[in-house]
C-alpha cells in the first residue's frame, strides 16, 4: 500500500498517518520530521533546512526529491509507505512518480484532508509535539496533566518554531500558492480522494479507510 495524505499544514495528516502506519506496518515519511531530525543532528541538510522552515517556506524541491528518492528506494519502503508532507509542488510529484515508475510500485491513493482555514490556524497555534516520540497534541482538545510533558513516553512537548502565529500565516500562503496545485495533479490521474478532515480523529480515520476500501 502506497498512500499519500495531502492537505495544509495542520489538517491532521500526522495524526491520521501514524494511525496508518501502525495498522499496514508500513512506514510513515514525514519529511518535516525527517528535517526536523536533520536540523537536531546538525547536518549539511539541516544546516541549510532551519532558517527556511522557521520561516515557513519549502526547502528547495532539489533537497527534497534527493530525500525522497533515497528514503522510498530503501529496505523498509519495499512493502509500502505513507507519505505525509511530500509531495508540496508540482515538480516534486513529477519526481516522485519518475522514481516510482522505475520501481515499478505506483501510488495507489491520495487522499486529501481538508478543513477550513480558521480551523487551521486554530489547531496550529495550539499544537503541541514531543520532542521525543513526535506525537502532536492540542493544547484545548487533549487532556494534558501537564502542557509540558508528552502523556505517551514523557518527552518534553514544545510549540514548533513555525507554529507561532506570524509563520501560520506565511505557511498557509505558501500552501494555496505552491502545494494546492499538487491536489490538481493527483485529479487528472484519479488518484485524487477527498476527505473531511473536520471532527473526531476516529471517524476521519474511518473515512479514509472506507477510500482504501479496508473497513
Ligand atoms: P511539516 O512538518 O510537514 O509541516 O513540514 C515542516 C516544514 O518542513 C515545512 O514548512 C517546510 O519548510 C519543510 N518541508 C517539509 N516537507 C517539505 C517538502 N516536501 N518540500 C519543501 N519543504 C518541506
Amino acid at each position: 500500500m502506497r498512500i499519500i495524505l495531502f492537505g495544509p499544514p495542520g489538517v491532521g495528516k500526522g495524526t491520521q498517518a501514524k494511525i496508518l502506519s501502525a495498522k499496514f506496518t508500513i512506514p510513515h515519511i514525514s519529511t518535516g520530521d525527517m528535517l526536523r531530525e536533520a536540523v537536531t543532528n546538525g547536518t549539511e541538510i539541516g544546516k541549510k533546512a532551519q532558517s527556511i522552515m522557521d520561516a515557513g517556506k519549502l526547502v528547495s524541491d532539489e533537497i527534497m526529491i534527493g530525500i525522497i528518492t533515497e528514503v522510498v528506494n530503501s529496505l523498509k519502503c519495499k512493502n509500502g509507505f505513507i507519505l505525509d508532507g511530500f509531495p508540496r509542488t508540482v515538480p516534486q510529484a513529477e519526481a516522485l512518480d519518475t522514481v516510482l515508475l522505475k520501481l515499478n510500485r505506483p501510488i495507489d491513493a491520495v487522499i486529501s484532508m481538508e478543513t477550513s482555514e480558521n480551523e487551521i490556524i486554530e489547531r496550529l497555534s495550539k499544537r503541541l509535539t514531543c520532542s521525543n516520540c513526535n506525537s502532536i497534541f492540542n493544547l484545548q482538545a487533549d487532556t494534558l496533566t501537564d502542557p509540558l510533558i508528552c502523556p505517551k513516553c514523557g518527552g518534553r512537548l514544545f510549540q514548533r518554531e513555525d507554529d507561532k502565529p506570524e509563520t501560520i500565516h506565511k505557511r498557509m500562503k505558501v500552501y494555496l500558492e505552491s502545494t494546492s496545485p499538487v491536489k490538481q495533479y493527483y485529479s487528472r490521474t484519479g488518484l485524487l480522494q477527498t476527505v473531511n478532515g473536520t471532527g473526531d480523529v476516529d471517524q476521519i480515520t474511518k473515512n479514509i479507510l472506507e477510500h482504501l476500501n479496508h473497513k
